[in-house]
């Protein structure tokens, strides 16, 4: 058995000739104090699922969890975990780089898929939405281009501004006149604007038609991050575009296998020649191990259930939504109007209040996410719900009265 340090006696690696500690554990200790001082300490909880809404602790408590990205529910649907299983047969590990020896049947297929659900010519897989968005930016551009990135953009999306080494501009949050001021004074040939479709922790939308005027008359290429839209959004829920009508004028899409589609992994949808590229510059395409036989196999069955049941889903989605957005507003809570998709932000502004809404809810078997610094500006932590097509009235109802009760009592 593998003994831990302080059992076998081991000096910490990381001590210089005196014994004393490298700089950098002085600066992780004193930093990690910091963070708890000022109540931003992260940790992870332990979670087994029993369902794709419910949830065991480690000492048995069970949760309604109101934070997943599983907007469809479909991580538990018993034709996806087949699919799983079944493809575990096909090996447990892509074994490498989809263009050396993970590139398997499923993969291309997946591909396909994809293309045809977001009405594009090609589509490539990454491993994560995370590193679709490098991939993307990275790929795509070269120093002396410039990017424009709305300011609530994704995290993915900042990085990938950042490995990219070209100039980034940043417009204000959906301001258009913003953006287009910017486009207007910039010299630079290539100009490439990127957005999220849906915005992650508030749950608004692009300003689509806007975006798709602009990037028409300044020549610059539209890359849209619809993590949070497919399978959320438009009639055949193919996101963001769908739901504006816009099929076809949104030269990138990126998206996420991992949210609606209960697996993991990510994919950008567009034209052939810009796939292609792609295929061939993106080193986070290149450089990593393709998902598994598993996750691709349940990704392609969470995507042909969405094409042929989609409308139900989508539809007890919107329902679930509507009727947690009613509940709340009618306990007072204050949820913004925006609130138009299953991302449901309630504003509460000090961190530490939010973490103390946050533990009350748990103590009442309710998961949500206190939303606080850095992922959002300091003094707008916030809570986050996200419902899906999987929860039943009951819950809906339960979290409700259960979060006005807590609410009261913080105020
Ligand atoms: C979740 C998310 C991602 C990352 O996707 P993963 O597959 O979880 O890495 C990227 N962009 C946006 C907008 C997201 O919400």
């Amino acid at each position: 058995m593998i003994k831990f340090r302080e059992e076998i006696n081991v000096r910490p690696a990381c001590v210089g000739a005196a014994g004393e500690e490298a700089p950098v554990f002085l600066r992780a200790e004193q930093k990690l104090a910091e963070i708890k001082n000022a109540g931003l300490y992260r940790r992870v909880t332990d979670l087994q699922y029993e369902d794709a809404v419910t949830a065991r602790d480690r000492n048995g408590k069970k949760y309604i969890v109101f934070s997943s990205n599983n907007y469809l529910g479909l991580t538990f649907d018993p034709r996806v975990i087949e699919a799983a299983a079944g493809a575990v047969r096909e090996g447990t590990g892509s074994t490498g780089s989809r263009l050396t020896t993970g590139g398997v049947f499923a993969a291309s297929e997946l591909e396909k898929e994809l293309a045809s659900f977001k009405h594009a010519e090609a589509a490539l897989l990454f491993n994560t939405g995370y590193m679709t968005n490098l991939g993307v930016l990275y790929g795509l551009t070269e120093p002396g281009d410039v990017i424009f990135s709305d300011a609530l953009n994704h995290a993915s999306i900042i990085d990938g501004c950042r490995i990219s080494r070209c100039r980034t501009e940043v417009f204000r949050h959906n301001d258009m006149a913003d953006l287009e001021q910017q486009l207007q004074a910039c010299k630079a040939e290539v100009k490439l604007i990127v957005t999220d479709g849906v915005f992650s922790m508030d749950g608004d939308l692009a300003n689509l038609p806007e975006l798709v005027r602009l990037k028409e008359k300044y020549n610059a290429l539209l890359i849209v991050d619809d993590a949070h839209a497919a399978g959320v959004l438009g009639e055949d829920g193919a996101g963001t575009a769908s739901h504006y009508q816009l099929g076809g004028s949104v030269d990138l899409q990126v998206g996420t296998l991992s949210k609606s589609l209960a697996s993991v992994g990510g994919y950008v949808a567009g034209p052939r020649v810009l796939i292609e590229y792609l295929r061939n510059k993106s080193r986070p395409f290149i450089f990593s191990t393709f998902l598994s036989p598993s996750d691709t196999a349940a990704a392609t069955m969470a995507l042909q259930i969405l094409r042929t049941e989609g409308k139900t889903l989508l539809g007890r989605l919107r329902e679930n939504t509507a009727l947690m957005c009613r509940l709340l507003r009618e306990g007072g809570i204050p949820i913004a109007d925006t609130a138009v998709t299953p991302i449901i932000p309630v504003m509460v502004g000090d961190a530490a209040k939010a973490t103390g809404i946050d533990y009350a809810l748990r103590e009442r078997g309710i998961l949500l996410s206190a939303i606080r610094p850095p992922t959002v500006a300091p003094g707008t932590s916030r809570l986050r719900l996200t419902v899906t097509a999987a929860h039943t009235e009951e819950q809906i109802r339960y979290t409700a009265e259960a979060m006005q009760k807590v609410w009261q009592a913080a105020k």
